[in-house]
């Protein structure tokens, strides 16, 4: 945390429920210090019940902007002035942005996302893609495959959520073929068997539970895959070493942190974020 908060620091805050093991308090105030910034980035707990006095209260409280994380990344939406069309799409918003007295809503997890995986040396354009899970994380990682020309199977515990997905975005991106199915072992066999790239936006395998995946112990892992975890506590999760046991390449989570936050910080301070700050803040927390 900046020592010298005084009144002409500008504040941001993240808005989630609980939220005392994020990272984003350490990777964002590392990265204003870098860059000798004077701002502040406070973690600011709020259940359901209080989302709508929160939001406004950022106005009158003279914050420059926030974060918002689970559980409040839809229902954030009601609350805001305008969001952007992409996060229209996306249907959540992870960052805010109070620009000129109005709240402005952003996803900037697609972006975050599409970088990672960028850095983690895969190009989606043609290939076909594997997504477990259809909650606001699927939309973005969704949402930022389609802007390659892909083959997306979304499979779900709930199918119905699925289905609703696939509906949503088949109009928007014509060019790209989206199909939903139940996630149950068979379809993961199958659907995998002719995939490039295995996406996991589920929660399964996210400390404190481990020793969970969401691939099952009994089916081989298939060894042409490449797989993106979007866990990234513990940085490699029991999907990660299954795929490198296989000899398939594996991509954890925390890259998709630090560069959706990077783009929020951009957002807010109109300065390049230092990625590198960023990514040994958050490690150094993450190991604690
Ligand atoms: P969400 O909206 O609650 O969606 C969770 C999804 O996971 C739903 O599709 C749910 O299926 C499925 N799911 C949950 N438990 C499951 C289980 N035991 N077995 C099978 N499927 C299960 O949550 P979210 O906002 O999308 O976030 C999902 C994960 O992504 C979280 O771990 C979050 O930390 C991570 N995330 C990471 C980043 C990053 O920067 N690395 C960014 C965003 C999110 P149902 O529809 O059947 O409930």
């Amino acid at each position: 945390m900046p020592l010298n908060i005084n009144g002409q620091t500008n504040l941001v805050g993240l808005i989630g429920y609980p939220i005392e093991h994020s990272l984003s308090p350490a990777m964002h105030n590392s990265a204003f210090a870098a860059l000798n910034l004077n701002f502040c980035y406070v973690p600011l707990p709020v259940p359901p019940e209080r989302l709508g006095e929160a939001i406004t209260g950022l106005r009158a409280l003279g914050f420059v902007g926030a974060n918002v994380t689970v559980p409040h990344k839809e229902a954030v939406m009601s609350y805001l002035d305008e969001v952007t069309p992409e996060t229209q799409a996306i249907g959540a918003v992870n960052a805010i942005v109070v620009r000129e007295d109005k709240l402005i809503g952003y996803n900037t997890d697609w972006q975050g996302f599409l970088t990672a995986l960028s850095e983690g040396g895969f190009d989606p354009q043609g290939k076909r893609v594997v997504v477990l899970g259809a909650g606001g994380a699927a939309r973005a990682v969704v949402y930022a495959l389609a802007q390659a020309r892909v083959q997306v199977t979304v499979l779900n515990r709930t199918p119905a959520r699925a289905q609703a997905l696939v509906q949503d975005f088949s109009p928007l991106f014509p060019r790209c073929s989206l199909v939903s199915l139940p996630f149950t072992p068979q379809t993961l066999e199958v659907q995998t068997a002719e995939a490039h790239l295995l996406v996991n936006t589920t929660p399964v395998g996210m400390w404190p539970e481990v020793d969970q995946s969401p691939w099952p112990e009994d089916l081989a892992f298939p060894g042409h895959l490449t797989v993106f975890d979007l866990v990234y506590n513990p940085g490699e999760t029991k999907l990660l070493r299954q795929a490198r046991a296989a000899g398939a390449k594996g991509i954890g989570g925390l890259g998709m942190l630090v560069h959706q936050g990077a783009a929020a910080f951009e957002l807010w301070t109109g300065e390049k974020a230092p990625v590198e700050t960023m990514y040994e803040a958050a490690s150094r927390t993450l190991r604690r």
